[in-house]
């Protein structure tokens, strides 16, 4: 048993078949073709549909996508203007009016923690947060054993906590939103603003375990904005995990290191005796793993 399995997310859409077992028996990515709108982009999801469907046999398609999702009726019910138009868009009915298979979608950010739980850092753990960082900071919330999504399936949107009450503007229209000062677009932007040059975030990491000074008092500064955001979060919901994703975590135990001892330093005793951080094992794979899982999860429920 095997399903198709689709990430949508505003720079690149990867693919891949998951069997049962979670394990990728085929993969690829393609751009995403954002600046076009919403239904192009649901057009070339229909594409890989429809070749994964003429090269493997499957049951269905699994789709993770950026946005807050309606993960019953595989909805968007809300998205930024990094894909004009996607908010709104009925994209199971879509693509399953097209293909007569089933189709499920659920937010990505939920993938990666669905992913995690099944196949990577998170085995066993019942109560986790999954934090990715890139452009924004996304959230999920992992509680007693399943995801919680909220009342109309937006829970865990940690990157638009206020961390400065008035200060810079967010692409939601808020002033002073976390996700401007912790996700890993504001550490590049801290690097701009210290070199004068952009620089990549790889490069920067060697520079600053070789301890170069300007380039950790620059990390130091996103860190300290980065736990500080993690402290409220952990303080609300007693997780015994915080997963990190996001391509930043490829920094692996470094980041990881330094995450943990600066957020312990701010958490009271009881919830630091159980907590612990790691960085997410699937890296850009446990979007796909986990939409497979809400597919065969959803299909199980019937
Ligand atoms: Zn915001």
């Amino acid at each position: 048993m095997q399903v198709g399995a689709i990430d949508i997310g505003g720079t690149a859409i990867k693919y891949a078949i998951v069997n049962i077992n979670g394990d990728i028996v085929y993969d690829g990515t393609i751009a995403t073709k954002a600046n076009l709108g919403g239904l192009a982009v649901v057009e070339q999801v229909l594409m890989i549909c429809k070749e994964l469907m003429s090269c493997f046999e499957i049951e269905g398609i699994s789709i993770s996508s950026a946005g807050q999702i309606d993960n019953v009726n595989g909805r968007v019910c809300y998205a930024t203007d990094n894909i004009p138009g996607y908010t709104g868009l009925p994209i199971a009915e879509i693509i399953h009016n097209k293909i007569d298979l089933p189709v499920t979608v659920e937010n990505d950010v939920n993938c990666t923690a669905l992913g995690e739980y099944w196949k990577g850092a998170a085995r066993g753990v019942d109560d986790f947060l999954c934090v990715t960082l890139g452009t924004g900071i996304g959230g999920s919330l992992f509680l007693n054993g399943e995801l919680y999504t909220g009342a109309n399936f937006s829970a865990g949107e940690f990157g638009h906590m206020t961390l400065y009450p008035g200060g810079l503007q967010c692409t939601c229209g808020s002033y002073g939103c976390y996700e401007k000062y912790a996700s890993s677009s504001s550490l590049e932007n801290l690097v701009l603003d210290a070199y004068g040059y952009p620089i990549d975030l790889r490069d920067f990491f060697i520079m600053t375990k070789q301890r170069d000074l300007r380039c950790l008092k620059i990390f130091d500064r996103w860190l300290d904005d980065l736990t500080t955001g993690l402290k409220t979060i952990v303080h609300i919901f007693n997780p015994s995990l915080i997963i990190i994703g996001g391509g930043i975590s490829a920094q692996g135990e470094y980041l990881r290191q330094a995450i943990k001892t600066s957020l312990m330093k701010k958490v009271l005793p009881n919830h630091q005796r159980i907590l612990d951080i790691k960085m997410a094992e699937n890296n850009n794979k446990a979007n796909l793993i986990g939409a497979a899982k809400h597919y065969f999860m959803t299909k199980q429920k019937g």
